[in-house]
């Protein structure tokens, strides 16, 4: 493959990037609210009671991680779409790459080989990530319901009924979440409100709290792929010689006063194409945004 090269020179926020995440964010929304509502539908109250253990170990997480793999094939696209609008990105903004088959869109060729096999090999890890992570702050939250459900004297075995209507309004909840939902029951139990109204309370709270987790994973977990198709892009480039081996990275945050501190300390930094970018606000380093949930930074690369 030959390549020519210009260099760019105008720096802007890659809103492109945020476009590709935010089409595909109702997708992994709905993976992860299908994976919450079968592994539900899936747990047997009879082997929760008697698997309980404190750790919720008769719920069906077999189903929720099965049904959360689906998510692979969407982050997929995610990264594909992805690295096709940063090559498009780059033509625009004046780094020509330009294939030797001059029919061929001139992204084409690197999208191409993106696809296979390292833009897969990216997907799968991030959605492995993805479920690793899910699964295991729901296992928490579980976990911590449970537990605050015996230190007030009820046992999984002779209040059955009343810990799984507990456990079925926070499933799929983180343990923030579960605690307040807990709290919010328990306040209302206190207030003397009728048992029926109170579980009705309880479950609207909670599929409110369902429905803004589900968001919010979704729009992590595409712009975490759609970060990464970028990235793949411009490693491949970098391998192709298309760009050179020192080329800088720079962080962009949101120019707006939405920014959070982390991001605030990231924003104009700069970082090799496989570097770390250093947050003098927290010490942490980080190899590429979203540096927290619902961060909306992003990287653009950085020429003189
Ligand atoms: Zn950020």
């Amino acid at each position: 493959m030959a390549f020519l090269v210009r260099k760019a020179r105008r720096v802007t926020q890659p809103t492109y990037l945020h476009r590709v995440a935010d089409r595909h964010v109702p997708a992994v929304r709905a993976v992860f609210l299908t994976a919450v509502e079968r592994a539900w539908a899936a747990t047997d109250p009879q082997q929760l009671a008697i698997q309980h253990d404190f750790a919720g170990n008769g719920i069906a997480w077999n189903v929720f991680d099965a049904e959360l793999d689906r998510s692979l094939d969407v982050l997929r696209l995610v990264v594909r779409d992805a690295a096709a609008a940063e090559v498009r990105s780059l033509n625009r903004r004046g780094l020509r790459i330009i294939a030797k088959q001059e029919d061929d869109p001139p992204w084409l060729t690197l999208v191409l080989d993106l696809l296979n096999p390292e833009a897969i090999l990216f997907a799968a890890r991030s959605a492995n990530l993805f479920r690793q992570n899910l699964t295991q702050q729901t296992q928490q939250a579980i976990r911590a319901i449970i537990v605050r459900a015996q230190q007030r004297g009820l046992s999984v075995t002779t209040q059955q009924a009343e810990i799984m209507e507990l456990l079925e309004a926070v499933f799929g909840l983180n343990e923030r979440q579960a605690i307040a939902i807990d709290n919010l029951r328990l306040r209302l139990v206190e207030g003397g409100m009728a048992e029926a109204r109170i579980a009705e309370r309880v479950r609207a709270q909670a599929e409110r709290y369902l429905r803004a987790r589900a968001l919010m994973i979704a729009r992590h977990e595409t712009m975490v792929a759609a970060t990464g198709g970028q990235h793949a892009i411009w490693q491949q480039a970098a391998d192709n010689g298309i760009l050179a081996p020192d080329q800088q990275r720079s962080w962009l945050a949101a120019g707006d006063r939405r920014v959070c501190p982390i991001c605030l300390s990231l924003d104009g930094l700069m970082a090799p194409l496989n570097g770390t970018f250093l947050s003098t606000y927290n010490g942490v380093a980080y190899a590429g945004p979203p540096s927290h949930i619902s961060c909306r930074c992003s990287l653009s690369l950085a020429f003189d």
